[in-house]
């Protein structure tokens, strides 16, 4: 198929690059990722970027008995970076590359995509039966978009020990702590777990804008109550928050500079042209440039047809 047969594919979308500070709520839409309850908290309906962030996935808290609610067959990506953090549970990762990672909380996975790779997460045979964490992605710069694909596991990320809170930063830098990763654009995303009757202020950069999403329990920013299952925009030119709580809770806070390039998603592409989708469409489904992730012992997921204006519906 050809982006002439559809010629407008794919989701844009911009950074709104606030330039004050502001507090907007969005709410997350409830998607099914398989079988997999989740909330999608990014992309919004207004299409917009959080810096270099164009996605975030909640799953859980559940626990189960039998079967592996996660269970994301083979499937391709571009022009991303994937970022999983776990609260509770455990996720194994496989790729066209070979790369094999079990996932705990505490640790994180990013996979680069560059010009393409295939991947598969599922819940491993062995298992506590809880499974709790979040997915993003980062859209990758125009430079570094077609680069060679990659995969990074870092067991333990940074862990600030506050009076206030626990903070554990997983991409960028956050007060001394600095997360052992390579993202290619500047960007933030960290974990802050608030003690009950906590209160944690912590520096932001006023080129950032910057997004919350509570995780668990109570958080309030500025004495403001967040919302569990909305996304709460920040909007830039911050120079701190603070965050607090009444009977402890976990928020995650991610951020970075306005993305300075539109993208266009679509299923699991982050590209700039329908072409571009259209081209890595073709190339899955003919067996060509992702490769396959032998790892993984069922068939691999099929790419929807390309339609006008497809919403995004990744796989994650
Ligand atoms: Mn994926």
């Amino acid at each position: 198929m050809t982006s002439q047969t559809n010629p407008l594919v794919g989701e844009r979308c911009v950074a709104l690059g606030a330039s004050s500070p502001r507090l907007e709520s969005y709410p997350n839409r409830a998607m099914k990722l398989g079988t997999l309850d989740i909330d999608r908290a990014l992309p919004i309906r207004e299409r917009r970027l959080v810096g270099p962030w164009c996605f975030l996935d909640r799953f859980g808290p559940l626990t189960f008995a039998e079967g592996k609610p996660m269970d994301v067959a083979p499937h391709p990506h571009i022009g991303l970076q994937t970022v999983s953090w776990l609260l509770d549970g455990e996720i194994v990762h496989d790729d066209s590359l070979g790369s094999s990672s079990v996932l705990r909380p505490g640790g994180v996975n990013v996979m680069t995509s560059g010009a393409g790779i295939a991947h598969t997460e599922q819940t491993p045979r062995q298992h506590s039966g809880r499974l709790n964490g979040v997915q993003l992605w980062v859209a990758l710069p125009g430079a570094e978009r077609h680069r060679a694909p990659g995969f990074a596991h870092v067991a333990e990320a940074p862990r600030l020990e506050q009076p206030g809170a626990v903070i554990s930063v997983f991409a960028g830098r956050l007060l001394d702590a600095t997360a052992p990763v390579i993202y290619h654009s500047e960007l933030l995303g960290a974990d802050l777990a608030v003690h009950r009757a906590g209160r944690v202020p912590l520096p932001l950069r006023p080129d950032f804008e910057c997004a919350l999403l509570v995780l668990d329990g109570d958080v309030a920013v500025n004495g403001q109550a967040l919302e569990p299952r909305f996304l709460h925009y920040l909007g830039s030119a911050r120079t701190e928050a603070e965050f607090t709580s009444r009977e402890g809770g976990r928020v995650l806070l991610v951020g970075g500079p306005p993305f300075p390039e539109a993208i266009l998603m679509w299923w699991n592409f982050v590209a700039r042209t329908p072409e571009e989708i259209a081209a890595a469409r073709a190339d899955w489904e003919g067996g060509h440039r992702f490769g396959d992730v032998p790892a993984y012992a069922g068939s691999r997921l099929p790419a929807p047809p390309l339609v006008r204006m497809a919403r995004p519906e990744p796989a994650s």
